[in-house]
């Protein structure tokens, strides 16, 4: 596996417990993509102590998005420094409008536009599931069961509105992601052949 270059932009684009991250990180071993995930960012933000790390802790431990601007030019930093010549993967982001419309006109200017959006789809009962399961595995303090709802109602809320906006200027594509984490990425990848 992996070493084939695909000079393309994605967004991949899901719930909370979807995938993404799972997927995202297939797609950068298999095509050299720059995963970029403003959660990871964020977390290690916080495991570093930095200040931006302690302004967003309150907001990630609720569940609550991180103000749109501070996100915004956490990306724009990534994006800059991170290989031109690569294609990247998006991996939660953009998440609000405002995100969105920030996203179009940056990648405009660096002359590096969106070619698809996949959006991994998977039923409510199936995320919260998934979500409980990690909170046994993983420590992250967002995987208690009040968050996992507070988190869910900002993806319908703030965050699904975001695919109308996108669907007028880049391919919206869903895939079943309620399947195997293999049959999952079968699946992505052939999109993408
Ligand atoms: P998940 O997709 O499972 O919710 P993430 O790791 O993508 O997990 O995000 C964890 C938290 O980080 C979010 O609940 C939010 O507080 C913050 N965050 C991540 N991405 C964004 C974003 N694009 N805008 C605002 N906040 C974000």
């Amino acid at each position: 596996m992996g070493g084939v270059a695909l000079r393309r932009n994605l967004v991949l684009f899901g719930p909370p417990g979807s995938g993404k991250g799972t997927q995202a990180e297939l797609l950068r071993e298999r095509y050299e993509l720059d995963h970029i995930a403003p959660g990871d960012m964020l977390r290690q933000h916080l495991s570093q102590g930095t200040e931006l790390g302690q302004m967003a802790s309150g907001y990630m431990a609720a569940g609550k998005l991180v103000p749109d601007e501070v996100i915004v030019n956490m990306i724009r930093h990534r994006l800059e420094e991170g290989r031109a010549d690569a294609g990247f993967v998006l991996d939660g982001f953009p998440r609000t409008v405002a995100q969105a419309r920030a996203l179009q006109e940056l990648l405009t200017n660096l002359d590096r536009p969106l070619d698809i959006v996949l959006v991994l789809d998977v039923p409510v009962s199936a995320l919260k599931a998934r979500l409980t399961l990690r909170a046994g595995q993983e420590q992250r303090q967002d995987d208690r069961p009040e968050v996992i709802e507070e988190r869910l109602r900002v993806y319908r809320e703030r965050t699904e509105p975001v695919l109308e906006y996108l669907a007028g200027d880049v391919p919206v594509l869903h895939i079943d992601g309620s399947s195997s984490i293999e049959e999952v990425g079968r699946e992505l990848l052939s999109l993408l052949q």
